[in-house]
């Protein structure tokens, strides 16, 4: 960014283009993956969330720090490509703790039957690589040491806005860029600077940065256009085995905001559409209800493919369909949808 609608880019030949928009620049820059200031870890050559999936081979022992959706993911991708140990390190008391807290202990338990270490509450407060091809090991606040040929740092990522001359905006550089309903950068006068994606820091997954393209693009093109989509039911699903498939509030969530909410749940396996994902399936479904309005809040569902469920919850939290309506929106059989009518019967449709 080299001022208003300018931008200069570097070219493969190591050239300077200078380009200026005659409407608008957007920024899409993404977010970078951040790597905690834990002594010796930035040192120890850490994985970060591009290595590891860029890695070319498979490590015999693999140490995860973080057991966010990033961290469980590549954790239980390691194990299956072949990885002999893998130890996930997670700060919180639990897996995904920003969901309900039953898909992580659920997670964990499917974890440790396959054989992946899960250590939560674990501070870890120093990481050391024992020599240029040697292992890493990382050290935790209560002694215990972990050692892996590789570990993966899977703690987080920040708007990548640091480096892009943000400064000859207005901007504070290295921050998530606020924007308005149109996303136009809200701190920018002229209206001419727009952002999208990761780099806003509303919601860091690849659907709602397309959601904002679709936004964005339009506004420009001098359509009536606005980001309206509540970031209360951002759909978010973790693609482990179990899946961890989630959309709007958790009930912790949805009370600290001051609903009141009844919580319903049943086996997702107890609906004969369940079969047609093998026997013995095991998870939950969990509906947050809103008894006021009588309309869904959150929704929650673990078990194996389940991702394909979760837009129908999305579609009920966004329109804000009652439960009355939603007891006549009839699932087919055999489809693990009648979920919905186990849910609603349990608050007492
Ligand atoms: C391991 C992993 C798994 C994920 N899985 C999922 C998932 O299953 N579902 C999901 O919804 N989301 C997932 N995400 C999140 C998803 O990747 C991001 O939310 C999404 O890519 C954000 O899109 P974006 O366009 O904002 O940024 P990005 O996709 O990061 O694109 C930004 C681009 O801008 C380029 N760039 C940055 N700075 C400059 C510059 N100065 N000049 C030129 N180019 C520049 C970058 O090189 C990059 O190509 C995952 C993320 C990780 C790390």
């Amino acid at each position: 960014m080299s001022g208003e609608r300018a931008v200069e880019v570097e070219t493969a030949e190591g050239a300077i283009r200078r380009l200026s928009a005659t409407r608008a620049v957007v920024l899409a820059t993404g977010s970078s993956p951040v790597i905690p200031p834990i002594p010796g870890l930035g040192g120890a050559r850490p994985w970060d969330n591009r290595a590891v999936t860029s890695a070319k081979e498979v490590p015999r022992r693999l140490l995860v720090l973080g057991g966010g959706a990033v961290g469980v993911e590549m954790a239980q991708a390691f194990k299956r490509l072949g990885c002999e140990e893998v130890v996930v390190l997670e700060g919180a008391d639990r897996l995904l703790a920003h969901e309900e807290p039953f898909t992580g202990q659920e997670l964990r338990a499917a974890f440790e039957a396959e054989g992946i270490t899960v250590v939560t509450g674990a501070r870890m407060t120093s990481a050391r690589r024992l020599g240029p091809d040697g292992p890493v090991v990382a050290s935790l606040a209560d002694r215990r040491e972990f050692t892996g040929d590789e570990i993966l740092v899977a703690a987080g990522r920040r708007p990548a806005t640091a480096d892009l001359g943000l400064q000859h905006a207005g901007l504070d550089p290295g921050h998530p860029v606020r924007v308005d309903q149109a996303l136009r950068a809200a701190d920018v006068p002229g209206g001419w600077l727009y952002a999208i994606g990761d780099c806003t820091g509303l919601a860091p997954l690849t659907h709602m940065g397309k959601y904002h393209a679709r936004i964005a693009a339009a506004a420009i093109l001098g359509r009536e256009a606005a980001d309206v989509a509540s970031y209360a039911v951002v759909p978010r699903v973790t693609f482990t085995d179990p899946q961890v498939c989630a959309v709007g509030r958790t009930a912790a969530q949805a009370r600290a905001d001051g609903l009141h909410v009844t919580v319903v749940s049943t086996p997702t396996g107890e609906v004969a559409g369940a079969y047609t994902q093998g026997t013995g399936v095991r998870g939950t479904s969990q509906l947050v209800i809103d008894d006021q309005h009588r309309t869904v809040v959150g929704a929650t569902f673990t078990g194996p493919g389940l991702a394909e469920l979760l837009h129908s919850a999305t579609v009920a939290i966004c329109g804000g369909v009652t439960v009355d309506r939603l007891w006549h929106a009839v699932p087919s059989f055999p489809t693990v949808s009648e979920v919905w009518l186990h849910l609603l019967e349990a608050y007492g449709l």
